[in-house]
C-alpha cells in the first residue's frame, strides 16, 4: 500500500489522476536569464502580459496549458509575451501515491507575495523561487496565474478585492464564476502583489482555479482562459483564439462576494451536511459545521460556499461564505 501523508485522512478518496504531467525539462533553459522563463517581444507596442502556471506543484492543467501554448509557438502580435513555470522544485517532487504533497516544497509559494517577506530574513527554496520570479512579475502589466482546487468544484476566477479585479474578469469572459476575495491571512498571494492591489494602478491580475488538480476538463479551462486572456490585452488576435477554441462561449457570470472566511481552530471539525464548491444555503442561521464546540452557522441568506475542505486541518480554511452580487 503507498503511504499516505500524515496530515491526510486515512480512507479519504483521492480523486483519480486523468491527465499526463508533462516533462518540462525542455523548457528549463529559459531565454529572458531565468530557469523555466521564457519571454518574447513584439515589434508592435503593447502591454507585457506574463501567463504563469505551477505557483502550486500539483496543479498541473496551467503547465499542460503553458507546455503547449509554448510547443506551438505562440508568439505576440503586440506587446510582449511571458510564460513562467513557476514552482518547478514542488512539480518535480509529484508522488501519485502522495498527490497533494507537492503543492509546494518547504512553504506556499503563494503566500509569500509582500515586500517584508521577499526582503526578509526568511529562506526556503519556494522563496527563493519567488525572489528569483520577482523582477519578470515587476515588469509585467498583467499577470494570469493558473490554479486548480484540491476538491472538485466549477471553475472559479479569483479578482482579489479591487475593482479593477472584477472589470478584468468580466473583460476576459471566462470562466462563469468570479469571486471577490481579499486572500488568507497566512501570507499574501501573487495576485494580490504590490501594485497588482493598488486600485490606483492600471496593471492588474487574475487567479483562475481550473477545476479539480487532475481531471480531465482542467487543462482545457487554462488554455481557455489562457487565449481569451490574451486576446483581451491584444497579445493575440481574437481571431487566433476563436480558431484554437471555436466561437467565444459568452457564459452570463456570476460574482461571488466574500464576507466571512472560517478558519479552523479544533482537531473536530466537521460539516454538518454534505457540501460541494459553490453550494448555496439558503436561510441565515443554518448550521454549517461544528468545530469543537463552536458551532458555525451561515451568517445571511443565500450563503455561497467558496471551495470547502475535504481534509479539515486546524489552523486552515474550512470554506469562505460568500454572497453572489450584481
Ligand atoms: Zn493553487
Amino acid at each position: 500500500m503507498p503511504r499516505r501523508a500524515a496530515d491526510e485522512p486515512r480512507g479519504s478518496c483521492v480523486p483519480p489522476i486523468e491527465v499526463a504531467f508533462p516533462d518540462l525539462a525542455r523548457w528549463e533553459a529559459g531565454n529572458a536569464g531565468v530557469p523555466y522563463v521564457w519571454t518574447f517581444a513584439s515589434r508592435a507596442a503593447g502591454p507585457h502580459v506574463v501567463v504563469q502556471a505551477l505557483t502550486h506543484g500539483n496543479e498541473v492543467c496551467g503547465a499542460i496549458a503553458v507546455d503547449r501554448l509554448l510547443d506551438e509557438g505562440v508568439r505576440p502580435a503586440r506587446g510582449t509575451l511571458t510564460f513562467v513555470f513557476a514552482n518547478v522544485a514542488a512539480y518535480g517532487s509529484f508522488d501519485p501515491a502522495e498527490p497533494f504533497a507537492s503543492r509546494c516544497v518547504d512553504e506556499d509559494f503563494n503566500r509569500v507575495w509582500s515586500a517584508d517577506v521577499l526582503d526578509g530574513p526568511r529562506e526556503s527554496r519556494d522563496l527563493a523561487r519567488a525572489r528569483e520570479l520577482r523582477p519578470v512579475i515587476d515588469r509585467a502589466d498583467a499577470l494570469i496565474d493558473l490554479h486548480s482546487m484540491t476538491d472538485p468544484c466549477p471553475p472559479l476566477a479569483l479578482a482579489g478585492a479591487r475593482a479593477k479585479g472584477l472589470a478584468l474578469a468580466r473583460a476576459v469572459g471566462v470562466p462563469e464564476h468570479i469571486v471577490v476575495d481579499a486572500g488568507h491571512a497566512a501570507g499574501r498571494r501573487l495576485r494580490d502583489y504590490a501594485f497588482f492591489d493598488d486600485p490606483a494602478d492600471p496593471r492588474a491580475a487574475l487567479l483562475v482555479e481550473c477545476g479539480q488538480h487532475w481531471e480531465r476538463a482542467a487543462p482545457g479551462v487554462a488554455l481557455e482562459s489562457t487565449l481569451r486572456f490574451l486576446a483581451h490585452f491584444g497579445t493575440i488576435g481574437r481571431a487566433e483564439a476563436d480558431a484554437r477554441l471555436g466561437p467565444a462561449r459568452t457564459p452570463a457570470q456570476r460574482a461571488i462576494a466574500v464576507t466571512d472566511v472560517v478558519t479552523i481552530a479544533s482537531d473536530r471539525f466537521a460539516f454538518a451536511f454534505p457540501v460541494h464548491g459553490l453550494m448555496v444555503v439558503e436561510k441565515a442561521g443554518t448550521l454549517l459545521a461544528t468545530d469543537g464546540d463552536r458551532e458555525v452557522r451561515t451568517p445571511h441568506d443565500d450563503c455561497v460556499l467558496v471551495m470547502p475542505t475535504r481534509r479539515p486541518k486546524s489552523g486552515e480554511t474550512a470554506v469562505r461564505l460568500g454572497q453572489f452580487v450584481p
